[in-house]
C-alpha cells in the first residue's frame, strides 16, 4: 500500500484513493509526496483504537433518546408514562458523564493526531464545552423537577443534538490527519 502526504496540510491518503485534489485542503495532486511511516507505534495504536470516535456516539445517542422519550410521554397513559419519565431521568444523570469522557478522549485523540491545538480542534473543544454545560443544565433541571421542566429539557436536548452534529462534522475531517 503506497501512502501519500499533502505537503500543504499534512493529509495522509492511500495513493489509490487520491483524486485530482486533496480531500482536506483542496490543493492539487502534485503537492502530494510519498509518505513514509514516521509515527511511533504507540501513537498509531492509540489512534487506531478509535476511542474518541467510538465514544462520541454515546452522548449523541443519549440526547436523541431523551428527545424522543420527552415527546413520546405526551401521548402515553400514566403507568407507562412514569416509566418513561424515570428513564429520561436516568439518562439526564448519565449524560454529563459521557459528554465529559468524550471530551477528554477527544483532546487526547486530537493532541496525539495533530501534536498541537489547531484552530479546528479549538473550535471542537469550545463546542464540546457548550455541550457539557448544556448537559449539566439538563441534569440540574431534571433534579429540580423533571416533569415540570420537561419542555425546557426537550429544547436543550435539541440544541445538544445540533452541537453533536456540528462536532462530528468537524471531527470527520480531522480523523484523516495524522501529523508525523
Ligand atoms: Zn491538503
Amino acid at each position: 500500500m503506497v501512502m501519500l502526504k499533502c505537503q500543504v496540510c499534512g493529509y495522509i491518503i492511500n495513493e489509490r484513493k487520491l483524486k485530482d485534489v486533496c480531500p482536506a485542503c483542496g490543493s492539487k495532486r502534485e503537492v502530494f509526496e510519498l509518505y513514509e511511516e514516521k509515527i511511533s507505534n504507540k501513537r498509531l495504536k492509540l489512534l487506531e483504537a478509535h476511542i474518541h470516535p467510538l465514544f462520541v456516539h454515546f452522548p449523541v445517542a443519549i440526547t436523541l433518546i431523551i428527545l424522543i422519550l420527552s415527546i413520546l410521554q405526551f401521548f402515553i397513559a400514566s403507568n407507562l408514562r412514569n416509566a418513561i419519565l424515570n428513564t429520561i431521568y436516568i439518562l439526564c444523570l448519565l449524560l454529563p458523564i459521557f459528554v465529559l469522557m468524550t471530551i477528554l478522549f477527544g483532546i487526547l485523540d486530537g493532541k496525539t493526531r495533530l501534536k498541537a491545538i489547531t484552530p479546528l480542534l479549538k473550535q471542537k473543544i469550545i463546542l464540546g464545552s457548550v455541550f457539557l454545560i448544556l448537559s449539566i443544565i439538563i441534569l440540574v433541571l431534571a433534579i429540580i423537577s423533571l416533569e415540570v421542566l420537561l419542555l425546557l429539557i426537550l429544547f436543550l436536548s435539541v440544541v445538544c443534538f445540533i452541537c453533536g452534529g456540528l462536532l462530528s462534522k468537524i471531527g470527520g475531517t480531522l480523523i484523516c490527519i495524522i501529523k508525523p
